[in-house]
């Protein structure tokens, strides 16, 4: 079987579903990470504060996209899965002509988890880029509304009316995912359609595996916590099930 995770930064896959990637991999599977915001800024990348702001967070030196396509090539190693990188930029760096002046098209906090922008053309640059061959699709659910994961989320969703027989999961993205209220947010753009949870059971090495994989991504882990430590913790914490503290990774599905 081959698994292809939809990915739209260069972590959220691993983030989110690392878990899940090391247990396909151990039974036999191939995985691949397609990531679609893996692509450098481009010429008419209009530089904004906000995007000063990352870098400065990101600490990755003076070309952080190829720092950070470094560090998922780590991270997908260590489990065992092949990436794809598509050459679309981060929303931050994309712009739109607006007569003779480029702007920026996400300047601010608030645009980057708004509503996608009318002049983005990056969902229509992925309606024309082909997908390897593969049996099972993940895409993100779009929890936490980033605009990127909104984009990746209406690929795939088009993926699959495309190519029925490819069977697709929709996953919670993490951290996002401990929002409670950002996960009825993301389910609520699916309605009226409901969508049954599924939970997949860890054993402990994947969920180690995971950790180690998340530990690669070095620029982001000082968005989301105080250290690897912090990070362990609360990566097991999110995985944790209510009902007997069973490690998973949640899925949601469409009925078909
Ligand atoms: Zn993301």
């Amino acid at each position: 079987m081959i698994h292809l995770f939809l990915s739209p930064h260069l972590d959220d896959a691993v983030l989110s579903c690392g878990a899940t990637i090391h247990q396909l991999v151990r039974g036999g599977d191939s995985v691949i990470i397609l990531t679609v915001t893996a692509g450098d800024p481009s010429e008419s990348t209009v530089d904004t504060p906000k995007i000063q702001d990352l870098h400065e967070r990101w600490q990755a030196g003076e070309t952080p996209t190829a720092a950070r396509r470094r560090e998922d090539e780590e991270a997908a190693r260590m489990l065992g899965a092949q990436i794809i990188h598509l050459p679309i930029g981060d929303c931050i760096y994309r712009t739109a002509r607006k007569g003779d002046a480029v702007i920026p098209l996400y300047p601010s906090e608030e645009s980057l988890f708004g509503e996608v922008h009318p002049n983005d053309s990056a969902l229509e640059a992925l309606l024309a880029t082909e997908i390897p061959q593969a049996d099972v699709l993940y895409v993100p659910l779009g929890v936490g509304h980033h605009v990127d994961h909104q984009i990746t989320r209406d690929w795939g969703l088009e993926l699959k009316n495309r190519t029925p027989a490819l069977a697709m999961k929709l996953y919670e993205e993490y951290p996002y995912v401990n929002n409670k209220i950002a996960i009825d947010r993301a389910l609520s753009f699916y309605a009226p359609q409901t969508l049954t949870v599924e939970e997949r059971l860890l054993e402990d090495e994947d969920v180690m595996a995971k950790v180690h994989a998340i530990a690669c991504y070095k620029s982001q882990i000082s968005t989301f916590w105080k250290g690897l430590d912090a990070m362990e913790k609360a990566t097991r914490q999110s995985m944790m099930t209510a009902e007997n503290g069973a490690l998973v990774e949640r899925y949601w599905l469409m009925s078909s």
